[in-house]
């Protein structure tokens, strides 16, 4: 099977009928970056930098992570690089940040809203991404931004680094992209109005799932209530989908949802212009793709989502559409 598969390694993810959709993949450093080069990715759609401050024991220096960045973004010198400023909190403790200790801590201070309050951190980190952005084509994305307020809070921070640099005559990149990860419901519900100021979104399926749901995404007692496939969750992405592409903008899924090969059809009935993944799924991917056609009624949204409504039924379908197209 594999072997039938590696030709797609050389190749660009496309439709049946023509359509260009970029697979990247979902990196956790300088290593996985180059391997992902290796098995064929188009760009990198997350690269999680909260995993170099998790490996260290202090907060790497704007000079470091700087390395860091300019590394990945010239693997991928002919590709966009996406990178999310740091998702700490919630399951990824970070020693010494000082973070604070809480009862629910994936609704509480995690992410963008932990950099919103230590502002001083995030704008290190943006700096550092900044000052790398020279040497390819970056992408900076926000987590868990549940509505405008914050993406035009960390974009404030932006502007000042950006400012602090210009003044220190450091060159920045004028193509730089600014984008969100929709994973809280409430971003997926006002997703027309951060269209309407985002460069791009990306769907972290796996906090997108677990909010919706209210299933703790680790929690092994109600793991069997997680499910990615359930008609709320996909009645979400859609939502997003359709609010980006009013305002002309792109979006990706970068939750393990978007490299699961039972949803690759239905995501493409979905709309997504881009799909990111860990790399070992991406040839798969890339050949289902080239046998789907976004308007199949077999996959289409309103067959799915309203005529089985049960996320069950829904896998099952998509299994036996598997199936019947020898995929
Ligand atoms: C997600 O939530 O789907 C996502 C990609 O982010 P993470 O898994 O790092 O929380
Ligand atoms: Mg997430």
């Amino acid at each position: 099977l594999r072997k039938g598969l590696e030709p797609f390694s050389k190749q660009l993810g496309k439709t049946e009928d023509g359509q260009h959709i970029a697979i990247r993949a979902n990196i956790g450093g300088i290593a996985d970056a180059k391997r992902a080069k290796e098995a064929g990715a188009e760009g990198i759609g997350l690269f999680r930098t909260e995993f170099l401050f998790m490996e260290a024991s202090r907060m790497p220096s704007e000079e470091e992570q700087m390395e860091v960045y300019k590394s990945v973004l010239e693997t991928f010198s002919d590709a966009k690089v996406t990178i999310r400023t740091f998702d700490a909190g919630g399951d990824k403790q970070i020693e010494y940040l000082d973070m604070p200790i809480e009862t629910n801590p994936f609704l509480g201070c995690r992410a963008i809203r932990f950099c919103l309050k230590r502002k001083e951190l995030l704008k290190k980190q943006l700096r550092a991404l900044l000052r790398a952005s020279v040497y390819g084509h970056l992408r900076i994305m926000y987590p868990m931004i549940s509505g405008i307020g914050e993406f035009r809070e960390a974009n404030a921070v932006l502007e000042e680094a950006k400012q602090e640099l210009k003044d220190e005559g450091i060159p920045v990149a004028d193509d730089v992209e600014v984008g969100l990860m929709i994973e809280v419901p409430s971003a997926a519900l006002c997703a027309e109005t951060l269209a309407k100021e985002a460069d791009f979104f990306s769907i972290g399926s796996n906090d997108l799932t677990q909010y919706t749901m209210a299933v703790d995404r680790d929690n092994p007692n109600v793991s069997e209530l997680f499910t990615e496939f359930h008609p709320a969750v996909l009645k979400l992405i859609k939502m997003t989908v359709d609010g980006a592409h009013k305002h002309g903008k792109h979006v990706c899924i970068c939750g393990e949802f978007g490299g699961n090969t039972l949803a690759t059809r239905l995501l493409m009935a979905l709309g997504l212009d881009e799909l990111s993944m860990n790399p070992n799924s991406m040839n798969r991917v890339k050949k289902i793709l080239s046998l789907t056609n976004r308007e199949e009624p077999e996959i289409s949204y309103t067959y799915l989502t309203e005529e089985l409504s049960d996320a069950e039924e829904i896998k099952e379908t998509l299994k036996e559409d598997l199936i019947k197209k020898n995929l």
